[in-house]
């Protein structure tokens, strides 16, 4: 009954407003760059607008309400966001019944002179700030809910994927110098125990097979909790969910990750054996500037002891080239660092200064924009070669691939430990399990059959 009041509230909406295309509903499109956190709320929000009554568009033209969860962690992505407010600028003047949201890490408190660049936004609200999205639906006449922002709710849709990304602690208390997250996500803040289990026991029954449970240091979690369990608790908790086939979780931090953890992985069947373990540079003079609190030595220290309990274990990391001062010598480390651990995946950056930042006050960006290129591009060059030879060891061999999609006529899927993996075949494959031998590798991914 609440679900046909809503829609016919909605097509209220869009006869005043005067939608588009031959649909009676309005629809929204949410565009979404940046870490996993963005993508999850976005498909919390989506899952809020799909319940009140909208339906997706496929791109911006057609949509009545847009959406731009943006990042601003580099200068790359503060570029993309700025273009595409700027295309939705053009847009807004063509219709002007448009609706134009901005959330992600681009919006902070004072939203004030946001709003003077930007004034074709309807409204910017801070990651995760429902009660201003919903406060804004209430005077727009939409319905939104907090209770459908919650997660998991029964009538919120669950996405053709079997698998799906859990916020488990929002925030971070690390403030490394160069990183804006902290200032746009606030301080942490874990979801209780019990909460989540209970999200994902939901969406186990209507069909999710794997679960990556995120944060921003994930090693944090639970410490703001009553009784103070931890990811090693909450990972043993969820594991006893029957049909929850696996669980991953990302992104570690190398001062916080414990042995406790480490055995969990090693000795809990369903958690996958990959772990996400940002090193950010190789020299331990950077690393106190990037204000880091490991060194060199815990690093050495730590990796070993992962491999040594979980031999299984595939690593990615985390690299920044070009942090202020960072001479040639320094930069060697980094890409010695690299050759020494032979990590599966390296998601290498050019240093960018963030304004707000401790580096961003405190440091000059004295590395010229050439010069971080050529280090990127001497990091990429290494690791290709690095992730080639481990990728090889994989040929002829069989691994288990949970069945995500399917892409340009091929079925797509990952590994337990995280290796995209693709392959062919006439069957319905998706959210199945496939045994597949690899037939050909390359760095970036793996191509295999079926086997039968
Ligand atoms: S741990 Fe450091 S890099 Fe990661 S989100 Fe927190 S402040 Fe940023």
């Amino acid at each position: 009954m609440l679900k046909i009041k809503q829609e016919t509230k909605i097509k209220q909406l869009y006869n005043q407003r005067g939608g588009k295309g031959n649909s009676t509903m309005l629809r929204y499109f949410i565009w979404t760059i940046g870490c996993q956190m963005n993508k999850a709320e976005s498909q919390q929000i989506a899952g809020c607008l799909d319940s009140v009554g909208y339906r997706a568009a496929i791109s911006f033209s057609n949509a009545d309400l847009v959406i731009l969860n943006t990042c601003v962690v580099r200068q790359s992505a503060e570029n993309k966001v700025l273009g595409t407010l700027g295309l939705l600028k053009g847009l807004k003047n063509k219709h002007p019944h448009l609706q134009i949201l901005v959330t992600g890490c681009l919006v902070d408190s004072d939203t004030q002179e946001l709003k003077r660049r930007f004034p074709h936004v309807d409204l910017l609200f801070k990651p995760g700030d429902y009660p201003e999205l919903i406060a804004w639906g209430q005077k727009q006449g939409i319905p939104i809910q907090q209770r459908l922002l919650g997660y998991a709710r029964n009538d919120v849709r669950v996405a053709s994927s079997p698998c799906a990304l859990i916020p488990i602690i929002q925030g971070c208390d690390n403030f490394c110098s160069y990183c804006i997250v902290p200032y746009r996500r606030g301080r942490e803040v874990s979801r209780p125990l019990g909460e989540i289990v209970r999200e994902v026991e939901e969406l186990v029954r209507r069909g999710i097979k794997e679960i990556t449970l995120l944060g921003q240091n994930v090693d944090s979690y639970g410490h703001d909790l009553p009784g103070h369990p931890d990811l090693a608790d909450l990972l043993n908790a969820l594991s006893s969910i029957d049909d929850l086939l696996r669980i991953r979780f990302l992104t570690n931090h190398p001062k916080d990750i414990n042995l406790k953890l480490i055995d969990t992985v090693a000795s809990v069947n369903k958690v996958c054996e990959h772990l996400e373990l940002p090193v950010q540079a190789g020299d331990d003079d950077i690393l106190r500037a990037m204000r880091r609190e490991y060194t060199m030595e815990r690093y050495r220290e730590l990796v070993p002891t992962i491999r040594r309990k979980i031999p299984q274990i595939s690593l990615s990391t985390d690299i920044i080239v070009g942090f202020p001062g960072e001479t040639e010598e320094q930069f060697e480390h980094s890409l010695s660092l690299l050759k020494e651990m032979r990590f599966d995946v390296v998601h290498a950056a050019a240093y960018s200064p963030r304004p707000g930042t401790i580096a961003c006050r405190e440091y000059q960006d004295n590395i010229t924009a050439e010069v971080k290129k050529e280090r990127l591009d001497k990091i990429e060059e290494l690791q290709a070669a690095i992730a080639s030879e481990i990728n090889s060891q994989l040929q002829g061999k069989e691994v288990e691939v949970l069945v995500e999609g399917r892409k340009k006529g091929k079925w797509f899927g990952r590994s337990r430990s995280n290796k995209l993996v693709f392959f062919e075949d006439a069957g319905d494959w998706l959210g199945q399990l496939a045994r597949i031998q690899i037939e050909k590798t390359s760095p970036w991914s793996l191509k295999g059959e079926v086997k039968k």
